[in-house]
């Protein structure tokens, strides 16, 4: 991937042309927040100096989310967007915007601006000095319920001792330099956890600080299911519902045998439970919660195996709008 001109760019450190960046933005039922996000972020971005494209997808949506992009569209240009047939969740969408990103780094943001542009120069900058991702991380996590906190940490925490990848405070705010972008096209997988395959495909990286802005407009759409979801797909590399199911069932049985066992324990002390069979009903409770959630987290990778070997696309794209706002073919240079 790594070819003899950047290197010699990180020697010689040369500032040369306007580098071509595409901004990836995913929205999803964000008719209200779509306009004012990108003005917002078309205003940073001609603030840049470079030549910047911005690529929307609309992951199928349901309300007036894609009727607002070709609004824009039609007023505004350097500005493309495609449409997914159905949701097929903001990872495939940044899979889609990855794919198409044409120049020479691509930023990854939300649609929501809780990723605030006026970061974007710094990104940028960053960049130019010869970082190939830089990537923002949560100074503070903006309004957010105990829960969902708790339910954050937890599963970073799980997640680190997995994959030995710390996400802790990690964002989908990001920078990733061409090459960077040609080794994620070149990720064979389906089922894709930008945050997590972005670390592990290594390269010099640089973090910045940011505090998450509250949302302005609409809610979050990340539900519970989404979220479980994805924490599945994240640890074993897939997700499929009958398999899952069984290890639900293990911990509903285990739930279960918990109750059944003190009330086993609560006879045997009062005296009258028949000696010996404690011992057995208790062993056999366990053995079978065992048995059933591991059972589960075998099916959990056979599922993802069967998932990945499907070979389905990633996403499919109903629509399409806009012209890249990437013209000339020359590449800039990096400075270090
Ligand atoms: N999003 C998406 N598909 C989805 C869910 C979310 O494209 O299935 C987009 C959403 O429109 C937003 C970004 O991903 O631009 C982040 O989503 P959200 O703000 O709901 O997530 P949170 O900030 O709560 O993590
Ligand atoms: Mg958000």
């Amino acid at each position: 991937m790594i070819d003899t001109e950047s290197e010699l760019c990180f020697f010689d450190r040369p500032k040369e042309g306007r580098a071509r960046i595409t901004v990836i933005i995913p929205f999803y039922n964000e008719e209200d927040q779509v306009l004012l996000t990108l003005d917002t972020t078309r205003s940073i971005l001609n603030t840049t100096g470079e030549q910047c494209e911005i690529f929307a997808i609309d992951d199928g949506s349901s309300d007036r989310t894609w009727h607002a992009l070709c609004e824009y569209e039609r007023q505004n240009s350097g500005f493309s967007a495609v449409r997914f047939s159905r949701n097929f969740g903001k990872e495939a969408a940044i899979c889609a915007g990855l794919a198409y990103a044409k120049g020479d780094a691509a930023i990854v943001m939300d649609g929501d601006l809780q990723h605030p542009p006026k970061y974007i120069p710094l990104m940028i900058r960053l960049w130019r000095e010869g970082y190939d991702v830089v990537e923002g991380v949560k100074s503070s996590r903006g309004r957010e319920s105990i829960f969902s906190r708790a339910a954050a940490n937890c599963f970073y925490r799980i997640f680190h001792k997995m994959s030995g990848i710390q996400l802790e405070n990690a964002s989908d705010f990001k920078l990733l330099d061409r090459k960077v972008i040609d080794a994620w096209n070149s990720c064979p997988e389906k089922e894709t956890f930008f945050r997590a395959l972005s670390a592990w495909l290594g390269f010099s990286r640089k973090t910045f600080e940011f505090d998450v802005e509250d949302r302005t407009r609409g809610r979050s759409k990340w539900g519970f299911k989404k979220l479980v979801r994805l924490s599945v797909n994240a640890i074993t590399g897939f997700s499929s519902r009958p398999l899952v199911l069984i290890t639900w069932i293990g911990m509903l049985f285990l739930v279960f045998f918990f109750a059944l066992g003190i009330q086993t324990l609560v006879r045997y002390f009062s005296g009258r439970a028949a000696s010996g069979f404690t011992t057995v009903i208790l062993l056999q409770l366990l053995i079978g919660s065992l048995v059933l959630i591991s059972l589960g987290l075998i099916g959990l990778y056979l599922a993802s195996l069967f998932h990945e070997e499907k070979k389905r696309p990633r996403y499919i794209v109903s629509d399409r709008i806009g012209r890249s706002g990437i013209t000339s073919d020359k590449k800039p240079k990096k400075m270090l």
